[in-house]
Order: structure tokens, then sequence, then C-alpha cells
């Protein structure tokens, strides 16, 4: 009998337990051709999800649970997960259960056929306007800036095949973007639909300064594009500049025209730092990204796993 583990990265979630404990046994009780192994990541929870966690392990045999040494994010804790998975698959959830579970058997079958990597598209996100704004532009910068194919609407749940799994796990950063990974990795992928869910209990960990931070990590940690961006400006810049250099020399010796144009000067030196600022700025992320790699520090650390 093949074994699938589930992931359920886990933040400050004791509201969710009831309903997570429900969701997870209808799924073992309807796919009990397979074994599962249900794995918990506590991310640091400042809650009692913890001790959730352990009752939930004690009264039944197919949830296990690692605990974080504290909040590392929800990228590194399914980073541990993944090192930790056991079994022939994985299946990333969200343990609010946003994730509808019947999109599992679905996932199955298509696994079964052969795909690697099947990921679930969200259909309809009941997302504010200005999340779904911000989400297309980043999905299209992504797409025009990278080769590789990026899944449009897709978060981390889905199901990965051992074949993933060790690939991922060869992959070390700490500084971490899934999405981009998952993309990245290849194999052979198939989306399916689902019908996101409203969160029942808790509150999204999500902030928009965070989502920014992400978005950010995503775009720097997968494509040197930006940079390369700043280059073509400032060779565009440096020869415009160089055209009206020539432009006020003959002005000045031709026409015998001098001292003037004090707005045409700060227009320039203001736009010109800005330009520079922001070159700098792209520069800083990428040399942020050197910094925290070349410490090499494990992701993370667990203080147990049961
Ligand atoms: N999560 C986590 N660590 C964090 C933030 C979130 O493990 O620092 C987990 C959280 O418990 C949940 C999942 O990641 O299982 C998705 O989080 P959330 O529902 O807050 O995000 P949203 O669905 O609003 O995008
Ligand atoms: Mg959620």
């Amino acid at each position: 009998m093949k074994t699938i583990t589930i992931l359920l990265p886990i933040f400050n979630e004791t509201e969710s337990f009831p309903l997570l404990k429900e969701n997870i046994q209808q799924v073992i009780k309807d796919n009990s051709n397979y074994e599962w192994i249900i794995l918990m990541i506590n991310d640091g929870s400042t809650d009692n999800s913890l001790e959730k966690m352990k009752n939930l392990c004690q009264e039944d045999h197919h949830f296990h649970y690692i605990d974080l040494s504290r909040n590392y994010g929800k990228e590194i804790a399914i980073m541990a997960g993944i090192d930790y998975a056991v079994g022939d698959a994985i299946i990333i959830m969200d343990a609010d259960m946003q994730h509808p579970i019947e999109t599992i058997p679905e996932m199955i079958k298509y696994w079964e056929e052969g795909y690697d990597d099947i990921y679930a598209q969200r259909q309809n996100a009941h997302e504010p306007w200005l999340k779904t704004i911000t989400s297309k532009a980043y999905y299209n910068f992504l797409q025009k800036t990278t080769n590789i194919p990026i899944q449009k609407d897709t978060g981390d749940f889905r199901l990965l095949d051992r074949k993933c799994i060790e690939a991922l796990k060869e992959m070390k950063e700490t500084d971490r973007n899934n999405k981009g990974m998952f993309s990245w990795i290849g194999f052979k992928k198939k989306g399916i639909y689902y019908q996101q869910k409203q969160r029942q209990y808790g509150k999204t960990k999500w902030s928009y300064y965070k989502l920014i931070n992400l978005a950010l990590n995503g775009i720097t940690s997968f494509t040197t594009t930006p940079l390369r961006i700043a280059s073509i400006f400032g060779i565009i810049i440096s020869f415009m500049s160089f055209l009206y250099l020539i432009y006020i020399i003959f002005k000045t010796l031709i026409i015998g025209e001098s001292v003037q144009g004090y707005p045409t000067l700060m227009v320039t030196i203001l736009f010109l730092g800005g330009m520079q600022l922001i070159a700098l700025g792209i520069i800083g992320e990428y040399l942020s990204h050197i910094f925290n790699e070349t410490k090499r520090r494990p992701g993370y650390f667990i203080r147990e796993y049961k």
C-alpha cells in the first residue's frame, strides 16, 4: 500500500483544530486504500496549538508533529515538513482548512496516472480587490522575466511525488520561496481547479507587509531581471544625458546663453538620484540573499519530533 503524508504548517491555529481533525479523518476514511501520515509542523505557535497537536497524536496514531524552535514562517515550516516527510507522496495543505479536502481524491487520481506535481489552482479567490490585482501583477512579472512556466493562482496546496520531495530536499537555500521552487524543479505537472473556502476560525497571518516581503523575495530569489532592468535604464539614461550634454554645450558656445535652467537642473538631479536609489535598492536585495546564504545556516531547528 502506498503512503501519503499530509503536511500541515501550523501557526496559532487553536480554533481550527476541531475542523482540521474532522476533515483529515474524513480524508483517511474516504481513501482507505492508502496509508496516511499526518505531519503537523508547529511553527512557533504562541497559543496552545502545540497542546492540541499532542492531544491529536494521542487520540489518533495517524497524526505526528514537528515542533520548530520558533516561528520561521510558512515557507520554512514547509521545508521542515518536506525534510521529515516519509512515504510516496506528500500533500501540502493549510491548517485552517481553506483548502477543500474534496480535491484530494482528484489529486491522487492524477498522481496514479503518472503526474509528479498536481497543483491546485484557485478558481474563485475570495480576496480583496487590491490583493487580486497585486497578485496578478506579481505572477505576470515572474512569468515574463523567467523562462520557467509559473503556475497561476496557485498556492502551496498540491500533491508532490517522492521525486519532487527528493529534489526539494537538495535545495538547501534558506531564503525560500516555495512557489518558485516548485516551478523550478520541473517534473510532470498537472493543474486542477478548486474553490477556495473562507477561513472559518482564527484569522489570516498575512499582512500586506508580509505579502510584499514574500513577493520581493520571490522575485529576487527567482530571477535576476531587476538587475538587468537597472542596467538597461542606466544605459538609456546615460545615453540621453550625453545627448543633452552636447545640446547644452552647443547652446552655451554658439548661442551664448548660460546660467539658467535651474528647474531642469533640479529635475535632473532628483530624477537621477531617485533612479540611483532604486538601482542600489535592487542590488541590496540581491546582496541580502547572498549574505543570508553565505552564512550556510540550517533553515530551522526543531525542539521535538513525534
Ligand atoms: N502559517 C505558518 N507560519 C506562519 C504563518 C502561517 O505555518 O508564520 C500557516 C498557517 O497556520 C496556515 C497556513 O500557514 O496553516 C496559511 O496561513 P493563513 O491561513 O494565515 O494564510 P492565508 O490563507 O490567509 O493566505
Ligand atoms: Mg488561510
